[in-house]
């Protein structure tokens, strides 16, 4: 037995809204509502997708529409993201960036505006009730008229402080070039919003470069198809450019022909950020802490690289300092207890997690957060007690579903010689450069100053 990859504290930063519902909370609101779903949510679930070409992806869209379809009413709301926060505090997730495409709901709501606010507050009151920190991405649609992205930059741009923390650019990337969106990143970069675009994913490392240089990309969505250019790799590290890389999204998707094929250790053995995030488990059958099982069995990463990506997923996000800084506590705290694998006794009074958790066991899943009620101002701050996992919040019906590869692990890595100690060139960057090495090095960590700023990702699709 090993350390539990859920009790690793992380942040999740690549995560779309209806994405996230439970795959029981669908089948119940479809019913409730009279629709009916087809049967890649039924019988055939997960369903065997392809988005590799326009066929395949306009199925999955259609999938993600007819999931959206059942959101009805105010209450089928706060329940999706209540549910979806109790989810990611069972994952190990202290802090959350999730993203929406409000353009996609407002017909039903209405409008955008009122959309947004009545997201903003079922995310406010799910922080409260659950103790996980959230920040909201609006994301605009690569689809649709860039003058629209214009309008949902400004919606977003008028909630940076409230909630919001960044602005996405989602659907195919085939359609819809980055430079057509970048007056609306504009407006949420003067508004201090993370810029954090879909690129890389469907199409080749172009798209990842026109992230970076014409929305001043802070994150990608993917980015995976940079691995194929040297060069642009060794931008992204110097720039420390977080990717957002989602392995079982790659994988259901065929963007890796197979789980080998996700460049996740070359990316960080040529010092690249990554955090990893689970997209749209609805559709792929797997949650966070899945993506981090894939690490270790499919990728080989031994325990210190675990918890250095999940150091990455905190120093790349908007989370508030405190919290960030107590995340980061509790991933040394975690690596630092005795590994089961090695047949040392767990818990030791007084050692490093009985004091950062406050207990000599291992701690419930989302309790390194704390108690969650020192947001900085500009974000979704929790201000109920600690995490309590309620009824609902034990894994998810989606979750554990990565266990099922079996592919003989690729590389050992070697993150420990790849951390980026570059300045980071955008201003929004959290951590302080100083100490972000010292924060990245494996296996000790110290109480490196987090000074974070606003962070954020992108919207519904891979
Ligand atoms: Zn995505």
């Amino acid at each position: 037995m090993a350390r539990r990859l859920d009790l690793l504290p992380k942040a999740h930063l690549h995560l779309h809204f209806t994405g996230a519902m439970r795959r029981g909370t669908l089948i119940e609101l479809a019913a409730a509502h009279g629709i009916s779903l087809p049967d890649a949510f039924g019988s055939d679930w997960p369903p065997r997708l392809r988005g590799t070409d326009e066929r395949g992806w306009f199925r999955f869209q259609r999938l993600y529409d007819c999931a959206r379809a059942v959101l009805r009413t105010e209450a089928d709301i706060r329940r999706l993201i209540t549910e979806m926060a109790q989810d990611e505090v069972a994952e190990g997730s202290g802090w959350l960036e999730y993203q929406v495409d409000p353009s996609g709901y407002a017909s039903r709501f209405g409008g955008l505006t009122s959309f947004v606010e009545l997201v903003l507050d079922a995310t406010a009151a799910a922080a409260r009730s659950t103790g996980l920190g959230i920040g909201v991405i609006l994301a605009a649609n690569r689809t649709r008229h860039p003058l629209d992205a214009r309008t949902t930059a400004r919606l977003a741009a008028s909630h940076a402080g409230g909630g919001v923390v960044g602005f996405g650019l989602s659907n195919d990337e085939r359609r819809g070039a980055p430079a057509d969106f970048a007056a609306a990143f504009r407006i949420a970069s003067r508004a201090g919003l993370l810029a954090v675009p879909h690129g890389g994913e469907l199409t080749g490392a172009a798209s990842v470069r026109a992230c970076i240089d014409e929305l001043n990309a802070d994150r990608i969505g993917h980015g995976v198809a940079a691995a194929t250019e040297p060069a642009l790799v060794r931008r992204l590290a110097e720039r420390e450019i977080t990717l957002e890389v989602c392995p079982a999204s790659n994988i259901a998707l065929g963007v890796a022909a197979a789980p080998a094929d996700v460049p996740l250790v070359q990316l960080l053995d040529a010092g690249v950020p990554v955090a990893l995030g689970a997209d749209d488990p609805l559709l792929f059958g797997s949650r966070l802490t899945a993506q981090y099982e894939l690490a270790r069995g499919v990728y080989g990463l031994a325990d210190d690289q675990l918890a250095s990506l999940a150091r990455m997923s905190v120093l790349g996000s908007a989370v508030p300092a405190d919290r960030g800084e107590r995340l980061l506590a509790g991933i040394n705290a975690w690596l630092a207890a005795p590994d089961p694998a090695a047949g040392t006794p767990a818990g030791i009074p007084g050692g490093p997690r009985d004091t950062v958790a406050g207990t000599a066991q291992q701690a419930a899943p989302g309790t390194v957060a704390g108690t969650a009620q020192q947001a900085a101002p500009g974000t979704v701050a929790a201000s109920g007690p600690g995490p309590s996992p309620g009824p609902g919040s034990g894994p998810g019906p989606n979750s554990g579903a990565g266990a099922g590869y079996s592919v003989t692990p690729t590389s050992t890595g070697s993150l420990a010689s790849s951390i980026p100690n570059t300045e980071r060139t955008p201003a929004t960057i959290s951590m302080a450069s100083a100490t972000r090495s010292a924060v990245l090095a494996p296996p000790r960590l110290v109480s490196a100053r987090v000074c974070l700023a606003e962070i954020l990702a992108a919207p519904p699709a891979g």
